[in-house]
């Protein structure tokens, strides 16, 4: 029978204390744990020095952002929108790498600030050029394959649009001297990966990309970096994924006297399990001998929508000031008038149900949904049905709660509405 979880930084006297204050449903950060997990970003194994950069669109809260900068981290941004967001926050131009689907309008004065670029298509390539001509550039390739945990999170190989794929190589090449471009950085980011076989493969089908831009000095692998949120599920080691990549790149030294830096840029790994939903349990319903019995929690696919487009598994805990003595298989769903609004998908398929093992659950019990620090706050249909966007909350290493994040107005809602 599988065990009860506990949350993984949260107990009943926090949550009381910041629910008394700032009511649920909300998101807290761990602040211990983001730092401790940033410790070992910055210590990856490297040849030749290393950047690193916090992919922003993991969760994008300015007291995040601020304390990973503050730990000398710089910024992957994924729009301009992000590169905005980033400035805003306090963070240098210089420190900003913008790699995007859609190009700002106004890309020419985020360049002139100073901000980074790599161009992830040819006709990015081809705008950089007109922009900025005599310039230098990065380029992102589909180096041609992903490792992805599924079709919806592969970023690399031919089913992804994402990066300039690695067969135009000569494409480039004309556009930058048609534009006097320098090609300085490679950058590629295809997906969720902990094996070191496969890191090496990624960086080896990297090196053959650097081979063939002479001036590029910086070699990006992305981010992707697995993280364990459920307690059978492992996390990348990033000390032996990177062993073998900073041999590659000893290799590639020995072979070319080029000397590349690295770049890493991790969103998941960094902020996964430092951050937890708290939420209230506001229904128990039963359909029945042949049904199932369901908690409705007062949050759901409008603070955390992975389970319901990847059929993502989160921790979910049940806190009760008189501990239930029995437990029971629960189907746990949200708040909104919406089927796929469940957060016990099956693992992997937002189709089917599945029941997670709790202690019995009564109406207005706290429950805690773990490893929601990534892809949570910053990846949700927050208005549907005209939920408010939650509040956040960092949990201070001292132990002090500080709301980094206001409840939204209800009539915010509609404020734009004429
Ligand atoms: C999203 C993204 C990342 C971070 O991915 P994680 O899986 O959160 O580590 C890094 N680089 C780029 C270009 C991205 O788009």
């Amino acid at each position: 029978m599988a065990k009860i979880t506990q949350p993984r930084f949260l107990d009943l006297s926090m949550a009381q204390q910041i629910a008394e204050t700032h009511g649920t449903p909300l998101y807290v950060y761990d602040e211990a744990l983001l730092r401790r997990n940033a410790e070992s970003v910055l210590a990856f194994p490297n040849a030749y020095g290393l950047t690193a950069r916090y992919a922003m669109k993991a969760s994008p809260n300015a007291a995040i952002l601020k304390l990973f900068a503050g730990m000398g981290f710089h910024i992957d941004a994924s729009s301009g929108h992000e590169v905005h967001r980033a400035m805003a926050a306090g963070v240098e131009a210089s420190k900003i790498s913008l790699s995007a689907q859609e190009l700002p309008a106004d890309l020419g004065e985020l360049l002139a600030a100073g901000i980074k670029m790599n161009a992830c298509s040819l006709a990015q390539l081809e705008r950089f050029g007109q922009l900025n001509p005599g310039g230098r550039i990065g380029l992102r390739f589909n180096p041609g394959s992903g490792s992805g945990g599924n079709n919806r999170t592969n970023v690399g190989g031919p089913s992804s649009s994402f990066g300039i794929w690695h067969e135009w190589v000569s494409q480039v090449k004309e556009t930058l001297q048609r534009y006097d471009l320098t090609a300085t950085r490679i950058h590629t980011h295809i997906g969720s990966g902990s094996d070191p076989e496969v890191w090496l493969k990624v960086a080896t089908m990297n090196f053959d990309l650097v081979r063939q831009f002479p001036d590029v000095a910086t070699l990006n692998l992305g981010g992707g970096y697995k993280v364990g949120r459920m307690p059978d599920e492992k996390t990348t080691d990033l000390q032996i994924v990177g062993q073998p990549v900073r041999a590659k790149f000893e290799q590639f030294a020995a072979e070319t006297g080029r000397q590349i830096h690295l770049e890493v840029e991790p969103g998941t790994f960094l902020v996964a399990n430092a951050g937890a939903v708290l939420a209230k349990v506001q229904d128990v319903v039963s359909t029945g001998a042949g049904g199932y019995d369901f908690i409705k929690l007062d949050t759901g696919m409008t603070e955390l929508l992975r389970p319901s487009i990847y059929g993502a598994q989160h921790p979910i805990s049940i806190l009760q000031e008189c501990p239930s003595e029995n437990t029971r298989d629960y189907v746990v769903v949200g708040h909104c008038c919406e089927s796929g609004d469940i957060l016990t998908p099956a693992p992997g398929d937002p189709e089917l149900l599945a029941t997670r093992h709790l202690p019995e659950a009564k109406i207005g019990d706290f429950c805690v949904i773990d490893g929601t620090g990534a892809y949570a706050s910053g990846m949700t249909p927050k208005h549907y049905n005209s939920y408010p966007e939650a509040a956040e909350v960092m949990l201070e290493s001292s132990g002090v709660p500080r709301l980094i994040r206001r409840r939204q107005k209800l009539e915010d809602i509609w404020a734009n509405e004429l």
